[in-house]
């Protein structure tokens, strides 16, 4: 059986899909698969490991209705459209938890970069400005016993405030839809309602999945309502914030500061304001990108596959109501 891969990944899922006796053909251009020249390719083969940055609507689904699986090379799965892949009888897979701890640093460390001006700095030494020595100038936050608020406490979010606490001794708050039982035993992390979140976080860290609750959930109101000494981090998807509204916010001083894995829109253009602002760190959305996280994303992609097409149930699922499907038909 063969396999499309829609963007080169790591060996070691290569070799597990070869080990198994599948045909991968991965897409061998430096950049991103058209839908149209994905279609063509998935068209042609039994199964599909693709990226989080494919459209899986519904016209690609429908039109790929053949496939006997797909594993996506993310955990978000915002680009896929659930209800169709379920309703056309297509499992489809994702890869959770190999990736928390890296996507938790890069929280981490924008929320360092961002409160002490660490890139706008670094920046400065590249334009010849170093300067004299200013005690009053440039100055940054200090985070011990601060606040860290979380919006979305899962995988990700339970990783940073292990990093927090451990660090910085901060107070976790959080809200969720349910409480995170785990969070609040091992961390003591408490569950407030969104406004008090809003008001109480130092450092208020976004965690959530994209979904149409929480698209453009960060606007202007919701900024305005932020303390003025906050920092304000997305490392889960740039539509969950309005763009022009931040820079008002940080322009404003709504808020201090930001850090940024994931910008609206991606990617982020060289004359974004964001860029030249002190207090403000972005990074081109690299959350997952250590060696450990992508050879584990890609062994668990190429797992979902080689138990798809042998008909088996995917060990990471994001639509397992599929199997229930199956045995009432
Ligand atoms: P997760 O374990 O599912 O955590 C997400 C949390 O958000 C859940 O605990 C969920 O709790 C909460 N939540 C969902 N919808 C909500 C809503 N409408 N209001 C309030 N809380 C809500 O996911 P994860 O593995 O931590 O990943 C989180 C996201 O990070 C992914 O979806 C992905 O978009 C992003 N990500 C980005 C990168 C990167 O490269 N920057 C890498 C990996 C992941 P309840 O169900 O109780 O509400």
């Amino acid at each position: 059986m063969k396999v499309f891969v829609s963007r080169l990944i790591p060996e070691t899922g290569l070799q597990l899909l070869k080990q198994a006796g599948l045909q991968a053909t991965v897409w061998s251009e430096d950049r991103k698969i058209t839908q149209p020249e994905l279609i063509a390719h998935a068209k042609k083969h039994d199964a599909l490991l693709c990226m989080g940055s494919d459209k899986m609507d519904a016209h690609f689904l429908n039109e790929c209705r053949h496939l006997k699986v797909v594993g996506q090379f993310s955990v978000g799965y915002d680009n896929v459209d659930v209800a169709e892949a379920t309703r056309l009888g297509i499992p489809f897979g994702n890869t959770p938890d190999v990736l928390s701890d890296a996507t938790a640093d890069v929280a981490f460390l924008l929320m360092l970069a961002a409160s002490r001006k660490a890139f706008y700095m670094h920046k400065r030494i590249i334009s010849g400005e170093w300067g004299p020595y200013r005690p009053t100038t440039n100055l940054g936050v200090e985070l011990k016993n601060k606040t860290l608020g979380i919006f979305g406490l899962g995988r990700i979010g339970l990783e940073l405030a292990r990093r927090c606490q451990g660090a910085y001794n901060m107070k976790i708050i959080y809200h969720n839809r349910r409480h995170n039982v785990q969070a609040e035993q091992e961390l003591q992390a408490r569950k407030v309602s969104f406004e008090e979140l809003l008001q109480q976080s130092d450092v208020l860290s976004v965690h959530v999945a994209l979904s149409p609750e929480t698209e453009g959930k960060f606007n202007a109101e919701v900024f305005r309502k932020m303390k003025p000494s906050s920092i304000f981090i997305n490392t889960a998807r740039g539509r969950i914030h309005q763009e022009q509204d931040l820079i008002q916010a940080l322009n404003e001083g709504w808020i201090w500061g930001a850090g940024l894995d994931v910008t609206n829109p991606e990617p982020m253009q060289p004359g974004n304001p964001l860029l030249s602002m002190p207090s403000v760190a972005v990074l081109p959305h690299i959350g997952s990108a250590t060696v450990q996280a992508r050879n584990e994303m890609a062994r668990l992609a190429a797992t979902n596959i080689i138990a798809g097409l042998h008909g088996k149930p995917l060990p990471h699922c994001i639509n397992p109501e599929i199997y229930q499907n199956d045995t009432s038909t």
